[in-house]
Formats: structure tokens, sequence, C-alpha cells
């Protein structure tokens, strides 16, 4: 099989505007066969949208279809759980999205569906592991361009209401069931690559707060951090800061500075002009079905597996529970999170 037979699950925001597009440049690799979303005229909006012959509102239909793959799993978080354990017991790649499951228990759950089912690919839709920007990034700082890296500040503030997101008006965000509102749903992005470039994240010390509790529970979030390798940083995030749309990530190294800013990376180092190593990237959907794709056809190993997943939901849960404390929490590592979840066996 090189063309994986692909259904979408969830014809939403993401599926619509950041999926099909990627979809649709990689029709070589996948070819779409059925949607499914939970209003039967959104699913079949999304067909004729993406030329694809089959829609349906029950989920479950797809899993006994031999003429099915893969799945793409674009639904509210609280159906991650239920429809990766179908899925993988039907024996169907699944593609899920970020954040892995709406707590710690249903996080565990999940790695251990996903080590159950060692012959099917169970990967996290975390674009931000295959954005050209942090992959540019990860080789700068293991090449030493900038020396060991001393401290880190990474500063985003957007605009989220009713009246400027369309995230903003979709009900199961305002009335999440997971910790942290957009903190979790969006914030955990961040915490991903914060784990991919400098560690795990073993200490954090931390404050979260409500600007506009219409959104949800928390939508401004400092977090203090540590990682295993020695770096120390910053992490702030405001998802209600009226009129402006801002993020910066400066990397201090004992030689040089990084800094990732709207997507353009630049090199700074003393006496020499700044150099542009990136422009604005894709936001890594494309590699990212590209690393589905591969695991699927040829074994490649999952770098996006549940039990990450797990690691960023911990991170981000710790953070929130050191806010609600007011003081620092330390993480733990957690024995699932052991498990080569979400890798395939040859
Ligand atoms: P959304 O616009 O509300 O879309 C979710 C879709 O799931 C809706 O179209 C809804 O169908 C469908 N759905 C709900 N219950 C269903 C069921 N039982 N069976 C089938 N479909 C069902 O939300 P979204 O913004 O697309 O977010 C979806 C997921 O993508 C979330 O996990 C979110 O965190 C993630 N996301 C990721 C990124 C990223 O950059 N990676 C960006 C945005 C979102 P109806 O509309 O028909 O009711």
């Amino acid at each position: 099989m090189t063309r994986v037979r692909l259904a979408v699950v969830g014809c939403g925001l993401a599926a619509r505007n950041l999926h099909l597009p990627a979809l649709q440049e990689r029709a070589r690799k996948f070819r779409l066969v059925a949607a499914c979303s939970r209003t039967a005229a959104k699913a079949r909006a999304f067909a004729r949208l993406a030329g694809i012959p089959e829609w349906t509102d029950d989920w479950r239909s797809l899993l006994t279809r031999d003429d099915i793959d893969a799945l793409l799993v674009a639904t509210p978080v609280e159906l991650n759980l239920p429809i990766a354990r179908a899925a993988l017991r039907a024996g169907k790649h699944l593609l899920v999205e970020k954040p892995l499951a709406t707590s710690m228990p249903e996080c565990r759950a999940m790695v251990r569906l996903a080590a159950a089912h060692p012959h099917a690919v169970a990967m996290l839709a975390e674009n931000f592991r295959h954005r050209p920007a942090f992959r540019r990034i990860r080789a700068e700082l293991d090449a030493g361009t900038i020396g060991a890296v001393a401290v880190v500040h990474w500063a985003t503030a957007t605009d989220v209401a009713p009246e400027t997101s369309a995230y903003a008006r979709t009900a199961w965000r305002l009335n999440h069931v997971y910790p942290g509102g957009f903190v979790m749903d969006a914030g955990v992005h961040f915490v991903h690559a914060i784990r991919f470039l400098f560690g795990e994240i073993v200490r954090v010390a931390s404050w979260a707060g409500s600007a506009n509790p219409v959104i949800g529970s928390t939508d401004m979030h400092h977090m203090e951090f540590d990682t295993a390798t020695g770096v120390h940083g910053v992490l702030c995030q405001y998802f209600s800061a009226r009129g402006i749309r801002q993020d910066r990530l400066t990397i201090v190294g004992a030689t040089g500075t990084l800094v990732l800013d709207a997507g353009e990376l630049t090199l700074h180092r003393r006496g020499r002009a700044p150099r542009r190593l990136a422009r604005r990237d894709d936001g890594g959907y494309r590699a990212q079905l590209d690393a589905f794709h591969a695991a699927i056809v040829a074994g490649a190993p999952v770098e996006t597996s549940f039990a990450e997943g797990l690691r960023d939901f911990r991170a981000l849960a710790a953070s929130l529970r050191s806010a609600a404390r007011g003081r620092p929490v330390r993480i733990a590592p957690d024995r699932a999170s052991g498990l080569t979840a979400g890798r395939r066996r040859a």
C-alpha cells in the first residue's frame, strides 16, 4: 500500500482550514475516501468541498470498512479516547488531534491502547513538531551555533474572543471538560515545542488567570520552567490580549541568540549583522502528513506518539496545578510515558 485510504472524522475548523489544504497537496500519498461529522449537512458540505465521494454522520460505520486504512480525528477533545479505542481495535491507523485527551487518566488510557495495538500507527497531530522552523532551531542547537543555551523566553499574545475568532465560537472549547481552557487547547503546542527543543520539563512555577471568562476558565498563563538538560525559561501566553497578535521566542546561548519572531527565524551574534535562517512556514501540516504516511507504509518511527502527547499534557497540567497552589511543582516521571507507544514494530 503506497496510497493510504483516509477518512476524516470531524469536519470543523481544523479539518477544513488546516488539514484539507495539506491533504490536497499530498494527494499522491492519501486518497480521501469518506468524511464524517456529527451533523450530516456538515459532513456533506465538507465532502463536496474536498471532492470526497462519501459522507456519514456515524464514525462507527467507518470502522468495519475494508476500504479505509486510516482515520484523521479532528473532533472535540473528549471524543479522542472513545474513537481511538474503537478504531485501534478495528485495526485502523490513527492521526489524532491534540491535546491527547481531557485528563491524565485518559492520556494513560490512550498510551496503553497504542501499546496494545503495535501494528497500527497511533500518532498525535502535534504539528509544531513538524514545523520547519522548529526543526531548524533544533538543528542549529545540535550544531552548537549559539553554544550552550542559557535561558529561553517565549511570549505569545493573541486576541481570542467570539467576535474575533471562530475558535472562540466552538461550544466544546467554551464549555471545555479538560483543564486550562485555551491555555490547554492552544498552549499545549508551545509546551511540546519546548520539550522538543530543550528536553523534558522537570519543574514549573506558574501563574494562570482569566481575562475573559466567556472563552473558558483560563486564557492567561506564565510558566517558568526548568528542563532536564539544565535550560531555564519562561513561557508567557496571553490569549485575551486585545487587538494584537505577537509570537516571539528568544533563545539565549553562550555565543549567540536565536529569535523566532512571527515565524521568521534569525541568528544574532556580536559584531555581525543578524542572519535570517528561515521564513514563516506552513505550520508543519504537510510534513506531519508525510510522517504519518511514512509510519504506515514504511514503519518509520512515530515522533509524536501518544506517549509524547501524555508528556505534553502532564507538563501543562502540572503548570496549572502550580498556578492554583501558588508554588512550584516538580514533574515526576510517569510510568506510562515509558512505553514505546505509537511505534510500529517491524
Ligand atoms: P470544531 O470546528 O468544533 O470541529 C469539530 C468537529 O467535530 C465539528 O465539525 C463537529 O461536527 C465534529 N464532531 C463533533 N462530535 C462528533 C461526532 N460524534 N462524530 C463526528 N464528528 C463530530 O473544532 P476544531 O477547531 O476543528 O478542533 C477540532 C480538533 O482539532 C481539536 O482537537 C482541536 O484541539 C484541534 N485543533 C488543532 C489545531 C492545530 O493547529 N493542530 C488547530 C485547531 C484545532 P458538527 O460541526 O457536524 O457538529
